[in-house]
């Protein structure tokens, strides 16, 4: 799909690019120094006390990561596929142009525009997550943030396009680790935390914390385990999911995976109304879309599904079922 995206640049590209921008002059000296081969080197050293702080629990399926898109993982757009510059540098995810692109964890844009990063062609946005950790999404069509703006995970942050040198629409994405420059997998690095970049149910081990998990206790709490929905996956909730796994001959280990999720979930339509369809308004609204979380599938709930399985390429009913639920989740 995108024979010469994202291909990982020499070390003068990789040093040009570290930018004016979120960067310190010592990052500018070590990425001139170093180049691409050491930042890869120091990616391993660096990146497990930035990797380990927010995981608190002893697990990175925490929660705090999602899906950035959903789509097919194209024929030759994986990592390290070759390119005419080196390897690919990211995970190509195909879809149609304005397909949503969603932040794939909280952070700022510290890039946006054409050609932000070296060896990317086309319109790109870097987001900041924190501790040496970047992610980039390129070839889009159009920008739903502005630069140096705080996001949140799964919030939209642009369209999907056909921007550079494409042979068609795709998502390119990439994460770096380690600092700008520590390009890692980012199919296994989204697994390690619990996200099928692929589009499968994500994985949520106890201690897990955030609006998927504040969804996931609205939920149970239809199931008959009444939670107080603080998105906060602490041993009352982690009894409560090994209960319901009990009473379902699953495997009673508290984490919300691909097995379980499908017991979880409700098919919601205009009419329902309760803790399920809190549920359903709070992964809604962690994908933008403004929602009262009233517990009532009303008008606007409804209006809000439809244009969001539009801009996920979904069957567009207006009716939350498991491939909705799917996407909202993941
Ligand atoms: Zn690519």
């Amino acid at each position: 799909m995108c024979e010469q995206c994202g291909p990982v640049d020499g070390a003068e590209r990789a040093a040009a690019d570290l930018g004016p921008v979120g960067l310190s002059r010592r990052g500018l000296l070590l990425g001139a120094g170093a180049g691409l081969g050491l930042a890869l080197t120091g990616a391993s050293g660096l990146a497990s006390p930035a990797v380990a702080a927010p995981s608190a629990a002893g697990s990175l399926k925490n929660g705090q990561w999602c899906n950035p898109a959903r789509g097919h993982f194209p024929k030759g757009g994986h990592y390290g596929a070759p390119r005419g510059g080196g390897p690919h540098a990211g995970q190509d995810v195909t879809n149609s142009v304005g397909t949503a692109i969603y932040a794939a964890a909280a952070g700022t844009v510290i890039r946006r525009g054409s050609g932000v990063l070296g060896g990317r062609s086309g319109n790109g946005l870097v987001i900041s997550h924190g501790g040496g950790r970047y992610t980039y999404y390129g070839h889009l069509h159009r920008f739903r943030v502005g630069l140096n703006a705080r996001v949140g995970a799964g919030q939209r942050i642009a369209d999907m396009g056909a921007t550079g040198n494409v042979t068609g629409p795709h998502l390119h994405f990439e994460v770096h680790s380690g600092g700008l420059g520590g390009i890692t997998n980012p199919v296994s690095y989204l697994a390690a935390r619990g996200v099928d970049l692929g589009g499968g149910w994500p994985t949520l081990d106890p201690g897990a914390g955030g609006a998927t998990v504040k969804a996931l206790q609205y939920v149970l709490t239809r199931r008959g385990h009444e939670l107080v929905a603080d998105g906060d996956s602490g041993a009352v909730s982690v009894r409560a999911v090994k209960a319901f796994q009990s009473a379902r001959e699953l495997v009673a280990d508290g984490q919300v995976g691909p097995k379980t999720w499908p017991h979880l979930v409700y098919t919601l339509r205009q009419g329902h109304s309760g803790s399920h369809v809190r549920g359903l308004q709070t992964v809604l609204n962690k994908h933008s879309a403004g929602l009262a979380v009233d517990g009532g599938f009303g008008s606007v709930t409804r209006t809000a599904v439809r244009a969001f399985q539009d801009a996920n390429r979904l069957v567009v009913d207006g009716e939350a079922g498991p491939k909705t639920w799917t996407a909202l989740v993941g």
